[in-house]
């Protein structure tokens, strides 16, 4: 399963950072419509991918972000949820893509560990 291996290489990132698996309590992500990622699919198999790999069962959190456009005849620059939507202020097709296809871990947090 595609969504598998992203979770992996995902827990594969915050390894690095951290050395060794350690708990956490929860783990940001950033997806955009044209990464080809269904958050659906990254849910429902991220925290047995985690437990698996010692991470713990850390939530995700997902922010899902918009198609940016730069239209290339009136140079305004303009968000989508699809592909399928003309410039709204000029209806050109003539167009940059400008990003919208992220798939970026913008934070894991660690379970605290309390000291007594
Ligand atoms: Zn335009």
């Amino acid at each position: 399963m595609h969504e598998v291996s992203i979770a992996e290489s995902i827990l594969d990132l915050i390894e690095r950072q951290l050395g060794a698996p350690q708990a956490l309590a929860e783990v940001e992500l950033c997806i955009g419509p044209l990464s080809g990622v269904s958050a659906e699919s990254l849910e429902f198999c991220f925290a047995t991918v985690a437990k698996e790999r010692g991470f713990g069962v850390p939530g995700l959190s997902i922010q899902r972000t918009q198609v940016v456009i730069h239209c290339d005849s009136c140079l305004e620059t303009y968000s989508v949820d699809d592909l399928m939507s003309f410039c709204p202020h000029c209806n050109s097709w003539k167009r940059t893509i400008q990003s919208g296809d992220e798939l970026q871990l913008v934070s894991a947090s660690l379970i605290e560990v309390s000291h007594v």
